[in-house]
């Protein structure tokens, strides 16, 4: 194989920063493509729907002359392809106004032929375009039929003869689970419903498809892609992922630097590097201030930003309040999604007026305050693929608080005194005590061992999770996916 051939790659995905994101998914897919093109020979482009809320006029949005057309089972179909070109990658956003340009990006009745529509466009796209891929690289269970696709209806289509697929999972705990009756309307056989295939109990499963019908596949860190082949983290795939172990890799995640960078992050009120750490305790003024809390520079204040599910453990937070808020401590909570969550987290905020903060709603320079202004970040997941919160923190001088799970255990290091390295505070149990124990040493650490605290922060700020080492060891993983395609 010519290893200095330019790799033509297609992401798609549901969600790409800044357009549409609920989560680390939409990050990973707009600073990979970026980190992979900076490389200088990867030519990655992107595609994701036009939802509702991308207007055209936001972004500047460019529009191809002609409209995509193809047919599905016999019924035609007309898709609008706006594009953008951002960090020298091109950006393509599907329009079309009955099936993805909805509100939401996902929540509706139909969610299951509207990702397979989306799947499908994406594909005579490419052609479309005259793209021709090397690899189409999906995430996550709603481009899961790209590679189902790719193996039946565009087998012997000589335009893809050397397309592979590449499939990652971002997260396990969602499927895209269907009845299979959806099953003729997406235009797939009943041969590909079998257990060996696309078939989950009785229903269809659009993440099983990925893992079970693309040239290999990969999770974002090795911790996680080796938890998943186990009942405990396999989410009722394990057996399927275990079939597959030959061709599962883990790749960890980065961030992008420029992105998350509180030397030039314009959204906090003092820009600062590790040579001007002043600068972070005048952030962390500012957010007590925003959240009402008092402001003293000397009390530990403990961050928290993420959506609002079990993964997060928002009940072990929650549980645990009484005992961290009685060791002094501040919290500063902000998350989005589950109602009840939501709840217990205000309810905090009532209680406790002096010592948490909350704010449930997605609120980007929030998050961007509470990551440069808090002293520690919490992150107890009950399993974490990768995580990028805990990059994001540590790269703003936070000290993680983290469950020593998935990505968690393979980026963050509790401290060693005899080497001097390590950037945060781990525990193993699921259990509020667990969790205390932690903050209780984190903030035995801030308020009695300065030295070793500075230390942390510096050892923290100092590691690289930029992505030129993973977009490296994601074309090692192209290749091996070109290679397996060609067997
Ligand atoms: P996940 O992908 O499981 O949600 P990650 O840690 O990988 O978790 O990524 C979460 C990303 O979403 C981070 O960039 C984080 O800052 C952001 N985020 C999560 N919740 C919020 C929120 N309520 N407001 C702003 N940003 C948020």
């Amino acid at each position: 194989m010519d290893t200095n051939k330019e790799l033509k790659v297609m992401f798609a995905s549901s969600e790409i920063t800044p357009f549409a994101k609920t989560g680390g998914l939409a990050d990973v897919v707009s600073s990979l493509p970026k980190a992979l093109s900076n490389l200088g020979n990867v030519d990655a482009r992107m595609v994701i729907p036009k939802y509702g809320f991308i207007y055209d006029s936001a972004y500047n949005l460019k529009e191809l002359p002609d409209t995509l057309k193809f047919s599905i089972r016999g019924f035609p179909y007309e898709v609008r392809v706006k594009y953008l070109d951002i960090d020298s990658c091109k950006v393509y956003f599907l329009e079309h106004h009955d099936i993805l340009t909805r509100n939401d990006i996902y929540g509706y009745d139909d969610d299951g032929y509207r990702f397979g529509f989306f799947a499908r466009a994406v594909i005579e796209l490419a052609k479309f375009l005259d793209f021709k891929s090397d690899i189409f690289h999906c995430h996550d269970w709603h481009v899961g039929l790209i590679p189902v696709y790719m193996k039946t209806i565009y087998r012997d289509d000589p335009f893809f003869k050397d397309t592979a697929t590449v499939f990652t999972i971002h997260n396990l705990a969602y499927q895209g689970r269907f009845p299979k009756e959806l099953l003729p309307y997406l235009d797939i056989g009943w041969e590909e419903f079998k257990a060996e295939k696309m078939e989950f109990w009785g229903g269809l499963n659009f993440i099983k498809a990925g893992v079970m019908y693309s040239d290999v596949v990969n999770t974002v860190s090795r911790k996680y892609s080796q938890e998943i082949q186990t009942p405990e983290f396999g989410e009722a795939l394990d057996s399927s992922l275990r079939f597959r172990s030959d061709d599962l890799y883990g790749i960890v995640n980065g961030i992008d630097y420029d992105v998350w960078n509180p030397a030039t992050d314009e959204a906090i009120p003092v820009k600062y590097d590790l040579s001007s750490l002043d600068g972070k305790t005048t952030n962390k003024l500012a957010l007590q201030r925003e959240l009402g809390l008092p402001q003293d520079a000397q009390i530990p204040i403990i961050g928290f930003v993420s959506r609002l599910t079990y993964q997060k453990s928002p009940d072990i937070i929650s549980d645990s309040a009484h005992e961290i808020i009685s060791k002094g401590a501040q919290l500063a909570l902000l998350g989005t999604g589950e109602e009840h969550y939501k709840y217990l987290f205000r309810k905090l905020a009532e209680d406790y007026p002096n010592n948490v903060g909350t704010i449930t709603s997605f609120n980007d320079p929030l998050a961007r305050l509470i990551y440069a202004g808090s002293d520690m970040f919490l992150m107890p997941s009950r399993f974490e693929p990768c995580g990028l919160s805990q990059l994001i923190s540590m790269r703003y001088g936070t000290l993680p608080i983290a469950r020593r799970t998935g990505g968690l255990a393979d980026t963050v290091y509790e401290y060693d005194p005899t080497t001097g390295k390590g950037t945060g505070f781990l525990f193993d149990d699921m259990s509020s005590g667990a969790l205390i124990w932690a903050v209780g040493r984190a903030i035995d650490v801030y308020r009695n061992d300065k030295q070793v605290w500075r230390k942390m922060i510096e050892n923290a700020m100092e590691s690289d999770f930029s992505w030129g080492n993973s977009a490296r060891e994601y074309v090692n993983l192209y290749r091996k996916a070109i290679e397996k395609h060609n067997k």
